[in-house]
């Protein structure tokens, strides 16, 4: 599966709709300081079923909603999609029969997020599975944080085996068997 566009809107510091296409070949996003680069890269993770507002660099998940600046009041939601090329049916199994897949996190103030996907409203576990199957989502090793490398390499060993088991695209398998255990 190929990441081929990121929509923001309302989210962080990208107050008015800004489409990102991602090419073949996108190696790197670069500008100058408070431009918004990790905000991108954190768009992406919230999209894919983040919920821990600290990896958001917030105090709570409302925090993502443009706050207002001097000239621009703040905004009541935030929202992010994200398109995804399945032209190669990559897709898990579900979702293998389109073409295209289009993933959407919606915030409301005081109302909290809402996911759809290709246009029908979804869990945040639906999406976090997607993802989970798909080895990669909110939390995956390919996503690497400012200051991450370090505390990997202070990590206790069971932190450092669900990086493992992310990127062996198990964690999905692992949810799933702790839900049929709460059953
Ligand atoms: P650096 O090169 O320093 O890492 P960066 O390009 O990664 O910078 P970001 O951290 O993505 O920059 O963007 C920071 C900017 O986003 C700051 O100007 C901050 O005020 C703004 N910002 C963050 N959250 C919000 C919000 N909820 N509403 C409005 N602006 C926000
Ligand atoms: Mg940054």
């Amino acid at each position: 599966m190929r990441f081929s566009k990121i929509r923001l809107n309302g989210f962080k510091s990208f107050v008015d709709p800004t489409d990102l296409l991602i090419g073949d070949g996108l190696t790197g996003v670069v500008g100058p300081n408070g431009c918004g680069k990790s905000n991108l890269l954190e768009a992406l993770r919230w999209v894919m079923g983040e919920n821990r507002p600290t990896a958001m660099r917030g105090g709570g998940m409302e925090d993502v909603i443009f706050a207002g600046a001097a000239t621009r009041p703040a905004r009541n939601f935030a929202e992010v999609s994200i398109i995804i090329d399945n032209s190669e049916r990559l897709a898990p199994a579900n979702f293998n029969s389109e073409d295209q897949l289009e993933i959407v996190r919606r915030i409301t103030r005081d109302a909290g997020s809402a996911y759809k996907t290709n246009g029908k409203d979804v869990r945040a576990r639906d999406v976090q599975m997607l993802f989970a199957d798909a080895s990669t989502g909110a939390h995956s090793p390919a996503l690497v944080r400012q200051g991450q490398i370090s505390e990997l390499i202070n990590a206790k060993p069971k932190s450092r085996r669900r990086v493992l088991e992310e990127a062996a695209g198990i964690s999905g398998l692992y949810q799933r068997r702790h839900e049929a255990e709460l059953k």
